[in-house]
């Protein structure tokens, strides 16, 4: 039986029901990702080591949770003795001496890392292209790409090839490539889930969290992802609840938010229509609708292009041809050792948001930009606080429209900017969020997004485990089948 768009729950009861075996699961996870290596999808393999524990789990009985259950992991996390690129040619030979938290917690519950997938280089864009080791092709169409920055995480899972993966949001890279590839994908609150060994981009908006078909298996995934950390001083020291418990509780009388500010009639129609239908989806499982205005969100995106460029120059600092990755030929001094690394090291996405960040965080404009700019974040943050005295969530399309072509976005970063639109305003409140698949437009998956309040992930996951048990978007595969 064929092991291709199996979620994870199936896997465990293959394995436990001895369908599969360990070690024949990842032989097969392995024969898959070799017949699709034209998405391009992963940077860098760990296939002997994978068979390796898979052999190890076959050999000795085994109980916890994930165990055996292969997961493809963004490159942006660092693990331990394998290759570790962030998508850039300045970690091109990069190997971590140790593993983020993340990854050691899903390895710890019995996961198998079978790769690192490919993303825009740093986690700075919206459709892959900025890797420098080449663009992700959606598993939906042709020279499509897959959104970003986790394009090869989601194109991984929306071709089958894993049941799920881990990707990073610091402003739609998990949501915004799931709408594009027709999976789901959750962003949990700032804080759920440790930074610790996750590469840096925008400290204070990065989250990492789960990509899989179904929210069920974000919810699995989920539990074990979180923990408190104490080698991350923002990480949450909050109760972590089993995010599968009230799943399957019914919406009725439950309350959404349509944010009146969110202009849907510069949308395409197809889009609008979709969304629509999901309200009246919504409403047939006896949820409420109310207006909800959010009077300072139409300042995400550019509050956005201030705070993560101005946190990404200081981040990068640190890639200076001395500590990690990269180093130029035979420097001539210190100045050439650094000017050489970073110039041949970044590519012109991340240098531009580096020279937007130092400028913003010069000494003439730190006032005028940065400080600006972490005023309004705080009035943004305070409109999602009195929305939530009214509603449960707040329900958006999760993207403009579905996947575009390759280069067809390329000269104008304002227009890949804006992919952002609807996914941003939860990253500088820090909420969670995700998007499930809700319609196709020209046989190409488009994402509805939900956004909960703080520390609210098992009700976002309950509305969308709602939707997917009665609708089968999520359900559809790239060659038109269902599963
Ligand atoms: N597309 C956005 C950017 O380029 C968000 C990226 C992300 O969430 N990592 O900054």
């Amino acid at each position: 039986m064929s092991i291709q768009y199996k979620s994870i729950k199936n896997l465990t009861s293959m394995l436990q029901n001895k369908e599969i075996s360990h070690k024949e699961l990842i032989n097969e996870t392995f024969t898959l990702i070799e017949s699709k290596m034209d998405l391009n999808a992963f940077i860098t393999l760990n296939k002997d080591a994978a068979i390796e524990k898979a052999t190890l789990l076959d050999s000795k009985k085994n109980d916890s949770s994930l165990a055996g259950i292969p997961i493809a992991q963004k490159d942006l996390f660092c693990t331990k003795d394998l290759r570790t690129t962030c998508g850039s040619n300045m970690l091109s030979s990069f190997i971590p001496p140790y593993s983020a938290t993340v990854i050691s917690n899903l390895e710890n519950a019995g996961c198998i890392s079978v790769g690192k997938t490919n993303m825009d280089e740093f986690a700075m864009g919206s459709s892959n292209e900025t890797s420098f080791y080449g663009n992700v092709e959606n598993p939906w169409g042709k020279n499509l790409v897959p959104g970003g920055s986790s394009g090869g995480s989601a194109s991984a899972v929306s071709s089958g090839i894993v049941p799920a993966a881990t990707g990073t949001d610091t402003g739609g890279s998990i949501r915004q490539p799931a709408s594009l590839c027709g999976i789901t994908g959750l962003k949990p609150t700032y804080g759920r889930i440790s930074r610790w060994g996750m590469i840096a981009f925008a400290s204070s908006l990065d989250q990492a969290g789960p990509m899989a078909r179904t929210a069920e298996d974000c919810a699995i995934l989920l539990n074990e992802m979180c923990s408190h950390d104490i080698k991350d001083t923002t990480s949450l020291n909050e109760h972590i609840p089993d995010f599968t418990k009230d799943i399957e509780q019914p919406i009725k009388g439950m309350k959404i938010g349509i944010v009146k500010e969110f202009d849907l009639s510069k949308l395409d129609s197809e889009v609008v229509k979709i969304f629509e239908e999901s309200k009246k989806h919504y409403e047939s499982l006896g949820a409420e609708f109310i207006e909800i205005s959010l009077p300072n969100i139409s300042l995400s995106v550019p509050t956005y292009y201030v705070v993560a460029p101005a946190e990404c120059s200081s981040n990068l600092s640190r890639f200076d041809g001395v500590k990690f990755g990269k180093r130029c030929d035979d420097p001539k001094n210190l100045e050439d050792l650094y000017i050489r690394t970073r110039s041949e090291g970044f590519g012109d996405e991340v240098k531009r948001r580096i020279l937007i960040g130092s400028y913003v965080l010069s000494a003439g404009f730190y006032d005028a930009y940065y400080k600006k700019a972490q005023q309004v974040r705080r009035l943004i943050k305070n409109d999602f606080d009195e929305a939530f005295l009214k509603v449960d969530v707040l329900m958006s399309p999760t993207t403009r429209g579905p996947a575009f072509e390759a280069g067809s976005k390329g000269s104008d970063p304002i227009q890949m900017y804006l992919e952002d639109l609807f996914t941003i305003p939860a990253n500088l409140a820090g909420l969670p969020a995700l998007s499930i698949p809700n319609g196709f437009v020209d046989n190409k998956p488009i994402g509805l997004q939900l956004i909960g309040n703080f520390l609210e992930e098992s009700k976002l996951l309950q509305f969308a485990h709602n939707f997917q048990k009665t609708t089968d978007y999520h359900l559809k595969t790239p060659s038109g089948e269902n599963i």
